[in-house]
């Protein structure tokens, strides 16, 4: 059997299951894009109290529109580079407006994934990692978002090169990964990252990766 797929069933039975993936999408696109560009070099944490502080000050968009750019970075401070990110979502809803005359990209979804993906990659500040996590999360297309716990992963176990880079990574598992699992498989191996595969001191003789993973068999951790 595929490696990887080994990889997904053995995370499976630790973490999240395909029947019972987990719910992180947004009922709009848009706010799953905006979540996504908080959550750049800081962690969950920060990003989610940015993003309610967010929503609670200015509850649509046109809120923050209105507001500017100072009272935007103040809304946001917690996720870190305020004034990069301001900056960005200003510009991403100026053009979202722009092109669909509301504050809204749920019309993206009719047109397909390379589509979506083409459109969200010309917007400032909007990297791989990002257009994967809003197809995946808020479009329901599937897509295999890479951050540095299943670019460690991937690397460990060989199921990537360890020099390959998270957008190689993220290519190489879409064109494997059946659709239905990548949701669980993205959220179950940044689980693991956290919770057992760290960057230092892996927990190899605790880990159900044990039997597939080269690194330990190539240090015998
Ligand atoms: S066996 Fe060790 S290095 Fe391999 S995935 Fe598990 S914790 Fe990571």
């Amino acid at each position: 059997m595929c490696r990887i797929i080994r990889i997904l069933d053995a995370l499976e039975s630790q973490y999240h299951n395909e029947e019972c993936p987990p719910e992180l999408g947004h009922d709009e696109p848009l706010d799953g894009l905006i979540l996504t560009i908080l959550s750049q070099n800081t962690n969950d944490i920060n990003r989610d109290r940015a993003f309610s502080r967010l929503k609670a000050e200015f509850p649509a968009w046109p809120d923050v529109v209105h507001a500017g750019a100072s009272r935007l970075e103040d809304a946001i401070r917690t996720a870190g580079l305020a004034h990069t990110k301001a900056g960005r979502i200003l510009t991403i809803l100026g053009r979202v407006y722009s092109d669909f005359g509301e504050y809204s990209i749920r019309g993206l979804a009719a047109h397909g994934r390379d589509y979506i993906r083409e459109y969200l990659r010309a917007l400032p500040g909007v990297g791989a990692k990002t257009v994967a996590c809003t197809l995946l999360f808020d479009f329901k297309i599937p897509a295999f978002p890479v951050d540095t716990h299943i670019t460690r992963i991937s690397r460990r176990t060989g199921i990537a090169g360890g020099k390959a880079s998270p957008e190689e990574i993220s290519r190489m598992l879409e064109g494997v990964v059946p659709e239905t699992r990548c949701l669980g498989g993205h959220v179950n191996m940044i689980a693991h990252g956290r919770v057992v595969c760290h960057p230092q001191k892996p927990e190899c003789l605790a880990c159900v990766l044990s039997e597939i993973c080269c690194y330990r068999r190539n240090n015998d951790a």
